[in-house]
């Protein structure tokens, strides 16, 4: 862990019903003023709850040092696209971050890097951090291919204007997600290592200050050890971040 201030965000996918939702966050804050004051002091923590949720749990956290972010938004400001949520829409509801380019958007709704990098930048235009998502599949990684991978995502997905502190980037290998399975602790530094240096040929001096998180399988159990790994600069947390209890133990270990 570096002099960046690390980041722990959670994304809670398509879960949670408002009772739940509003309990979780409320825990969370509840947590960050209190026994969590010390991980308070060092970390930054973000929930994403879905589209649903957000507008509520922005108004329980109010005030706290609990953040809120969207989990996706659409690249318009407005119009008609029916279903969809734009950055604007995002950042009038009081968040501060949204998550672009996570793999389950990637596959699931056919997203490319030039989608992600347009979702990036209407983040940027609305306000809001983008925390994007790259990472390679195991087929890439078993052919070798998960750095070049890595690379071209970044590279493609990185908006124009970003610099090291308006975006954040999320390495997250889609074999490790929601599997239980994680990278070894050497495979997770050579890619956050590669992660950083393509941003240091993008931003220059500014690649010192861009967060990289971690994401795939974090847990109580293994986060120490992934969160400890030199430019590994916190988590994006899926299934362990619905219950209070596994989110606050993530990021207590979180140097
Ligand atoms: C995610 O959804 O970004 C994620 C990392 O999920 P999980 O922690 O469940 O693997």
């Amino acid at each position: 862990m570096s002099a960046r201030r690390a980041l722990i965000a959670g994304n809670w996918k398509m879960n949670g019903l408002r009772a739940d939702g509003l309990d979780l966050a409320r825990a969370l804050a509840a947590w960050l003023d209190g026994e969590g004051s010390e991980a308070a002091a060092r970390l930054d923590m973000l929930v994403c709850p879905p589209a649903t949720l957000v507008a509520p749990v922005a108004s329980v956290i109010a005030g706290t040092r609990l953040t809120v972010g969207g989990q996706d938004c659409h690249a318009q400001e407005k119009g008609a696209h029916t279903g969809d949520v734009s950055a604007w829409m995002l950042k009038d509801l009081g968040c501060g971050h949204v998550i672009v380019g996570h793999s389950e958007r990637r596959t699931d709704h056919g997203e490319t890097d030039e989608t992600v990098r347009a979702k990036a930048a209407a983040a940027l235009a609305a306000s809001l951090v983008p925390i994007i998502c790259i990472g390679e599949t195991e087929a890439e990684r078993d052919a070798g291919q998960a750095l070049a991978v890595v690379s071209r995502q970044f590279n493609g997905s990185l908006p124009e204007g970003a610099t090291g502190t308006n975006v954040v980037i999320a390495y997250e290998p889609v074999w490790a997600i929601g599997t239980g399975r994680t990278p070894t602790t050497e495979d997770v530094a050579e890619m956050h290592q590669r992660i950083r240096a393509d941003a240091r040929a993008c931003l220059g001096d500014g690649a010192d200050a861009l967060r990289v998180l971690y994401g795939g399988s974090v847990k109580p159990g293994n986060a120490a050890e992934l969160m400890g790994i030199a430019d590994v600069d916190g988590a994006l947390v899926g299934g362990a971040s619905l219950k209070a209890a596994d989110f606050q133990a993530i990021a207590s270990a979180c140097p």
